[in-house]
């Protein structure tokens, strides 16, 4: 087994892996910037150290400095997360090259994979369906022209080496084609250093489905059913459930065996997420994510399995101890991703101090978080806070335990996105599962926050200010100025 373990990351996904660890008596480090002095993932470290100042191309993105801190602290292993270096098949490269294990998957699958070029003609050759498409060699633009009217409008301008929804252009017409490749290869080199796109056939109505696939190093390659991630805004997801309404017991096996044939056709260890887009009753693969994923958890409430904790079985040199027979889906469950930003002003990343925070508790309500009362969120990382996963026996009782939860989550200080939540989980069209990953933009289009809410939020702000002068921590009790659904059971507020 790994003997210590360092953790290349920082806010819920450290703490998160620090937990698992733990269980397992495995000692952490942790790695911080300047910016994260009194990050909760600091906080909670038996050991920290300090990579250097805040930009992540300083601190977070710096191999050299993460092999040293390694190096210095006495660890065998490296745990990415997901973000930062990930799915940086040099980092995974160099960490091996300094004598540490990787907990993921080899160099070599990341860089095959890492390219949706490279990974679509993979997947075309193990016979797993892609979305129409493909690349024009020569880059000449009347070579896009014409396989762009070969594939049909509208089409999709995609980077080779995309991720996080950038360098996506959609195209209606041929007249917008040459600007729109233009324009995704210039944001695809800044952004990538690669300026390659390609074109894929855009569908207009589609669920983003994605398989979670297990393999350990010994040929054992397994899936564990499906995630649910159509609820998205700018082509990222924030909402999750399992399993899909999407899916018939076929389906869910057709899907399931393609994603494993994905993952042996790149020979892939470790955890990995094969995604795809569906649309009436067919399957597209869209790309495989080489790391763990923000929505691992829901996976994790319906199967019982901890993924973290496979990953680090599977890095110590170990076999699954289960077989795909005894992979078995328990309930619904579903994620909700918390982040610091307005929904009222297209999700404009919203950092700054937590006056005071009230985390959501209860049974089958599960809450990895990043951050505490008092922490300042800064502005250099994704604006993730947490993640709330509840767990039900039918998909309407996981939203209603949710829907529950998000009320009795208080976050004072800063703008989230806890509200926006509750009316997209409990708007008619969700609840009826029409999902599809234009939702938020046809549901929801001119989302605001009610004047009562604004209100609520000052008198919570005001109140939270008068208390500054002592210690504020999670467990002071605020004046309950709503309605909350817990109010009745007193217990909760102090
Ligand atoms: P990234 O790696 O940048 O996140 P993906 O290829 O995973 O990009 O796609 C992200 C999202 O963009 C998908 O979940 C979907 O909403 C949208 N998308 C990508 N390709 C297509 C397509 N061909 N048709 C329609 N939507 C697409």
């Amino acid at each position: 087994m790994l003997k210590k373990i360092l953790i290349a990351n920082r806010g819920e996904i450290a703490v998160r892996i620090m937990r698992a660890a733990r269980e397992m008596g495995i000692p952490t480090v942790s790695v911080y910037s300047e910016a994260d002095r009194e990050a909760l993932h600091v906080r909670l470290a038996t050991e920290a150290v300090l990579l250097g100042p805040a930009p992540a191309n300083e601190s977070y993105l710096v191999i050299s400095k993460l092999i040293d801190a390694a190096k210095k602290t006495g660890c065998d292993s490296v745990h990415p997360g997901y973000g930062f270096l990930a799915e940086n098949a040099e980092f995974a490269q160099a960490v091996q090259d300094a004598k540490l294990t990787f907990i993921g998957p080899q160099p070599r699958a990341i860089r095959a994979l890492g390219n949706k070029l490279g990974a679509r003609s993979m997947m075309s050759k193990a016979n797993v369906p892609t979305v129409p498409g493909g690349e024009v060699k020569s880059g000449s633009i009347d070579d896009f022209k014409s396989l762009a009217t070969k594939i049909g409008y509208p089409i999709i301008v995609k980077a080779a080496a995309g991720g996080g929804g950038k360098g996506m252009r959609i195209v209606t017409d041929e007249v917008q084609l040459q600007e729109a490749v233009e324009a995704a290869q210039r944001e695809a080199k800044s952004s990538f250093g690669d300026a390659t796109v390609y074109l894929e056939k855009y569908l207009s109505h589609p669920r983003h489905i994605e398989v979670q696939v297990i393999a350990d190093s010994f040929g054992h390659t397994i899936h564990l059913f499906e995630r649910e991630c159509s609820i998205q805004r700018r082509h990222q997801k924030i909402i999750e459930e399992t399993p899909s309404l999407a899916l018939t017991p076929e389906l869910r096996t057709k899907m399931g065996d393609a994603a494993v044939a994905a993952a042996k056709a790149a020979s892939y260890i470790s955890a990995g997420t094969v995604e795809f887009l569906y649309d009436s009753g067919n399957f597209y693969f869209l790309e495989v994510n080489t790391r763990i994923q923000v929505e691992h958890p829901i996976t994790e409430m319906v199967t019982g399995i901890d993924l973290v904790k496979e990953q680090i079985r599977i890095a110590s040199g170990e076999q699954l101890s289960f077989s795909q027979a005894d992979v078995k889906m328990r309930g619904h469950a579903t994620e909700c991703r918390i982040y610091a930003e307005d929904p009222a002003t297209g999700f404009l990343p919203s950092p700054g101090k937590i006056l005071h925070l009230k985390e959501p508790v209860g049974g089958n309500v599960r809450v990895d978080s990043g951050v505490y009362s008092g922490f300042d969120v800064p502005i250099y990382y994704d604006p993730i806070l947490s993640k709330v996963i509840t767990l039900g026996r039918t998909r309407d009782e996981s939203i209603d335990r949710m829907t529950l939860a998000l009320k009795d989550y208080r976050i004072v200080g800063i703008k989230n996105n806890v509200r926006f939540l509750i009316d997209c989980l409990n708007h008619p069209e969700y609840r009826a599962g029409n999902l599809f990953t234009g939702f938020i933009d046809k549901n929801l289009p001119e989302w605001a926050e009610s004047e009562t809410d604004k209100e609520l939020d000052a008198a919570y702000a005001g109140a939270a200010l008068a208390m500054s002068g002592r210690q504020v921590s999670s467990t002071d009790a605020l004046p309950d100025l709503e309605n909350s659904p817990w109010q009745a059971l007193g217990s909760w507020e102090l």
